[in-house]
């Protein structure tokens, strides 16, 4: 990152006149962190120097503890239902469409065929592994903890000025997500660097880690309890161990899910000793099986969860949406092939 990619995302921006900004289905703190911290940033600086029509998309439901980031702008996202009824329109429309913390336009849900075709400039602001060829500008760093991260250095060679609290908050939100707490993808002193600076503008530190972490629906705790007693497996394959679990739509309905329940939930079957490779399997609805994969240190994941569920992402944290394969069979190609990785 420097001052030409920078110059250059400017330009991109403000020689638009219809833009969308998506992140991914299953949205977590970096993405609604990222989202909110550009819409913020765009009425603070680019809103001011020209005129465009700007949309913010979630193609998915937004979970209750992230909702506190677009508070007060609501109006300004399309969430979800809102997305699924304009979204056509709106992506034929775009003569620019960024496209934040994801690397695969498959996550941008049912409108991924519509981003491939449209002809609109397309711009990636992201810390995944390269999966898609589409894009005309690729603002792309897979040793930073998070797309908030990435997003911080490039806002402030646009206008650190225009960097308020409420950004500061966003963007650090994001980092506290995707690092676990700082507990992974956080080894890098430049990382620290960029949350002084947040800290600098402001970022409620103690206020985050609350609303992130310790603000769980009672149904949550209950379910997370459930799956520790009765659901988590441990299976040895060729002398190492691997943990999983699963669950099924009965079993969610059962609890109340709603989505966000299940964030880090994964991390309990991993932090077992000896255990350095887990994963989840769970059943959104009757054809969708969402993955969740974890591998600790050297042992990578991420083309497992390519060759095997059609998925990515990171070495150590992947993931996959399955349509056509139940739960069982998921559990099978897993167990059957995981040997692989190790
Ligand atoms: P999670 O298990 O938290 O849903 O996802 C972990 C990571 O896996 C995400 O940060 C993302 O990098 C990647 N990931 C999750 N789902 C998918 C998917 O459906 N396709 C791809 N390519 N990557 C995914
Ligand atoms: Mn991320």
């Amino acid at each position: 990152m420097n001052q030409e990619w920078a110059d250059k995302f400017e330009n991109y921006i403000l020689s638009a006149r219809s833009i969308v900004v998506c992140v991914h289905k299953s949205p977590d703190p970096d993405a609604i962190g990222s989202l909110a911290a550009a819409q913020r940033f765009y009425d603070n600086y680019f809103a001011k120097k020209h005129d465009a029509e700007i949309h913010y998309i979630i193609p998915d439901e937004l979970p209750d503890h992230l909702q506190w980031m677009i508070e007060g702008e609501r109006d300004k996202y399309l969430i979800d239902d809102d997305f699924q009824k304009n979204g056509e329109k709106i992506f034929n429309d775009a003569d620019l469409i960024v496209c934040m913390d994801l690397s695969d336009s498959a996550r941008i849900g049912m409108y991924g065929p519509l981003f491939e075709k449209s002809d609109a400039i397309k711009v990636n602001i992201d810390h995944h592994p390269k999966i898609c060829d589409d894009f005309d500008f690729v603002v792309r760093d897979t040793s930073v903890s998070s797309t908030s991260e990435l997003l911080f250095t490039l806002l402030s060679l646009i206008s650190a000025e225009s960097i308020d609290s409420c950004i500061a908050n966003a963007l650090y939100a994001g980092i506290l997500g995707d690092t676990g707490s700082f507990s992974y993808s956080c080894d890098r002193p430049s990382t620290y660097y960029v949350v002084a600076e947040l800290l600098t503008l402001g970022a409620e530190v103690d206020r985050i880690h609350e609303l992130l972490f310790n603000n769980y629906p009672y149904e949550r705790t209950q379910l997370l309890g459930y799956v520790l007693d009765k659901k988590l497996k441990l299976v040895k394959v060729n002398n190492e161990m691997v943990s999983y679990y699963t669950l099924s739509t009965k079993e969610l309905e059962e609890y109340h899910y709603k989505p966000g329940y299940l964030e880090n939930v994964i991390n309990y079957a991993l932090n077992i000793k000896g255990v350095n490779v887990a994963a989840s399997f769970v059943q959104r609805n009757n054809n969708l099986i969402r993955i969740s994969l974890r591998s600790k240190g050297k042992i990578r994941i991420n083309d497992f969860a390519c060759n095997y569920f059609n998925g990515g992402g990171h070495p150590n944290a992947s993931g996959a949406s399955v349509y056509d394969k139940t739960l069982e069979e998921c559990v099978d190609i897993y167990l059957k092939n995981i040997a692989e990785v190790f």
